[in-house]
């Protein structure tokens, strides 16, 4: 098992990886990232994820780097490591020079990979599904700070994170400055009601997830109906089932919302239909 860090293609275990304290990414949160995960020892869907994290970059304006050179980078990290599964999180900061908010040339972007051993979701969480709670805190306002971009300026997640943690579910599911469903604090957020499957649309202010994004591919080859909307929070309580989805933990139910049942309190047939063929998608067993 090994904990690598990869840090502008020095590789060294996790407790020795440096960074200057001064890189505007841990003084400000000024850095995007991406977290994948292996299966068969091979990243899923890293061209997405190169993709997005060029996006997160360009939003911003840090120069991306050049993605063949991550992927090289990646598969560099990975070959020293010897996890049976790992997660990689692949970051770039603004990089490190005076304080202030003055961007200057002397900043240079910093890439850093770490891979650590995957920690998988047990398989028992899939057939009994997990708790959440509506959060009292809303998702960033798109015209404040887009949840579009995956960036290292996370406090929005983390605060809403702890309420869930405070009432010990999974997960909390926030609604936009709207009163419309967003997100979960790590997750995106999926809903069923007699039959069709419901997404808020990336314009509820959402990061654009991955899994999400397969899951609705996924949906049409499966014949399941599924629609993108803007669904007042609500709707939550309406659902026959619910399910988020992210990188690491694919799509799980979510059997009980606020200390209430979700539907019948079991993850439903159209999650685990879903599940099943998310899983086929990305070629493993199912769970
Ligand atoms: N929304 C947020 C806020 C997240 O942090 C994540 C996890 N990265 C997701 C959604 C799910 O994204 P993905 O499916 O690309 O992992």
């Amino acid at each position: 098992m090994s904990q690598l860090i990869n840090v502008n293609g020095r590789i060294t275990p996790a407790a020795e990886a440096v960074i200057p304290v001064l890189d505007h990414g841990f003084l400000y949160g000024d850095a995007v990232y991406e977290t994948l995960r292996t299966y068969g020892g091979a990243p899923c869907l890293a061209d997405r994820h190169l993709r997005r994290l060029a996006a997160s970059c360009s939003r911003i304006r840090i120069e991306a780097p050049d993605p063949g050179r991550i992927r090289d980078e990646i598969a560099r990290t990975l070959g020293e490591a010897v996890n049976a599964e790992s997660y990689i999180r692949v970051m770039v900061t603004r990089g490190a020079g005076a304080i202030g908010y003055e961007h200057t040339s002397e900043l240079k972007p910093c890439v850093v990979i770490i891979v650590l051993e995957l920690q998988p979701i047990p398989a028992e969480r899939y057939r009994s599904g997990v708790s959440a709670v509506l959060g009292r805190r809303r998702r960033n306002p798109v015209d404040a700070l887009d949840p579009a971009i995956k960036s290292c300026n996370l406090l929005n997640n983390l605060l809403a994170h702890m309420e869930a943690q405070d009432a010990g579910a999974h997960e909390t599911i926030l609604l936009n400055t709207r009163g419309d469903i967003a997100e979960g604090s790590h997750t995106n957020v999926f809903l069923v009601r007699s039959g069709v499957l419901k997404t808020p649309s990336l314009r509820c202010g959402i990061l654009s997830g991955i899994t999400r994004e397969v899951t609705i591919e996924v949906a049409e080859s499966e014949g399941v109906p599924a629609e993108e909307g803007e669904y007042p929070g609500e709707d939550l309580d309406r659902a026959d089932e619910l399910f988020v989805t992210s990188t690491l933990q694919e799509i799980l139910p979510v059997t009980r919302l606020g200390g209430r049942p979700v539907g019948d309190g079991r993850p439903g047939p159209v999650t685990q239909k879903l599940h099943a063929a998310y899983r086929r998608y990305v070629g493993v067993p199912a769970a």
